[in-house]
């Protein structure tokens, strides 16, 4: 089996396999690693270090004709689709569930895709989970953007010319992204205070030494595989409340909320915004999905009433070369899936071969895109 490393959209950073995971590729059995010219440089990954590692740089005309499994993390586009041949493999982070618009001209291709935003939230795919390895890198880049944001310290400072009080950070949303931003939040000096729906997370901001906002009255499904679900009127309106009077308080807001495949929910109202201290600092990580605060705009820091809101949900790429080594790594043990002692098998028994297949002969595989 040939891989094939195609390069990303000019907006993005990252790169789907990196150098380093080469060498266990070909270890793995894969034949021959072939990577399109330029897709490492803006990681700081060069041609010659895939070429250390015993990758061969190839344009992608090449790579469409010769390799059996494609990497990507975005969509291909059209133009890449029509290059295609039937059985051909493709992996990445397509988002179906959002965009269902992929499912069909992949299918038409007749290639085998996998997108690994589907894989289910079990111990044995956790190392091939591109969410949880992505959402750990926006976290974190969501505080150091907020401090560069903010118009104070986040530590508690005292000096001959006074003292500082630290900054107050609410983290909305506690799962990977959120647990991280805390984490991040904390190590800077900050006073961290969090929530959310899920009542697992209670326990894990309390372990960062984090305080855990209650609301109470959410609604959770153990069918929900450890994601939230979409809430009651009556729980949105308390909860808006409630994030009210602590976004007064707050100079930071992280919002992290997501309901996979809907639209985010709408956390801080505009009303919520314009009671806040001027100079405060909104991250809204939920921005491409609808973003959890009103006055979000996807891709843009904007100024509402003096509080700064920066709507972006692609962090990762701001932190290429580390976002794309973790990538890397997920794929890896995703491909490890398809090779049991150097042959490459497909088998769709394999719970996690078939809940990440989006195409294969022509129809979806995916029982979450299925459903
Ligand atoms: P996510 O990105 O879908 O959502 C982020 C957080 O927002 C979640 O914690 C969610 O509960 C919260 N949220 C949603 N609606 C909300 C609302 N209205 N108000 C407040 N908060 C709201 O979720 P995620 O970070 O990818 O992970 C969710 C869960 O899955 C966590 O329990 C995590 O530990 C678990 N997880 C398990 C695995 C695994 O076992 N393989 C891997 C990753 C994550």
């Amino acid at each position: 089996m040939i891989l094939g490393i195609l390069s990303e959209p000019a907006s993005e950073n990252r790169v789907s396999v990196t150098p380093d995971t080469v060498s266990a590729l070909l270890k793995l059995g894969v034949k021959e690693v072939m990577v399109e010219k330029g897709a490492g440089d803006r990681a700081g990954l060069t041609e010659a270090a895939y070429s250390q590692q015993g990758a061969h740089p190839a344009s992608s005309t090449e790579i469409f004709a010769k390799a059996n499994i494609l990497t990507r993390i975005h969509p291909l586009d059209d133009s890449q689709i029509k290059q295609l041949s039937a059985g051909q493999m493709v992996i990445g982070q397509f988002n179906p569930l959002a965009d269902r618009e992929i499912l069909q001209p992949l299918n038409e291709a007749k290639a085998t895709a996998f997108s690994l935003d589907l894989l289910p939230r079990t111990t044995r795919a956790q190392a091939m989970d591109v969410l949880s390895s992505m959402a750990t890198v926006a976290g974190y880049k969501a505080i150091l953007l907020a401090a560069t944001h903010l118009p104070s310290f986040f530590p508690m400072f005292m000096t001959a010319a006074g003292t500082i009080k630290p900054a107050k950070v609410l983290i909305i949303g506690a799962g990977v992204a959120g647990l991280q931003a805390i984490a991040t939040a904390k190590r800077l000096g900050s006073v961290v205070e969090a929530f959310d729906v899920r009542t697992a997370a209670k326990e894990e901001v309390l372990s960062l030494g984090a305080k855990f906002v209650e609301v109470e009255g959410a609604q959770e499904s153990a069918a929900a595989g450890g994601y939230a679900i979409e809430q009651t009127e009556e729980y949105k309106k308390k909860q808006a409340e409630a994030v009210h009077r602590h976004a007064q308080q707050a100079d930071v807001i992280i919002c992290t909320a997501q309901i996979p495949g809907r639209k985010a929910p709408l956390i801080i109202l505009k009303e919520t915004v314009e009671s806040m201290k001027p100079g405060s600092v909104i991250v809204d990580l939920a921005a491409s999905t609808g973003g959890n605060c009103a006055v979000t705009e996807n891709a843009k820091t904007i100024y509402h009433k003096g509080v700064c809101v920066i709507g972006d949900s692609n962090l990762p790429s701001s932190l290429p070369r580390d976002a794309s080594a973790m990538f890397s790594k997920n794929i890896l043990n995703f491909l490890k899936l398809f090779f049991v002692k150097g042959e490459f098998k497909l088998n769709f028994e394999d719970d996690i071969v078939a809940a990440t297949c989006i195409a294969h002969e022509g129809k979806v595989v995916s029982p979450r895109i299925n459903g």
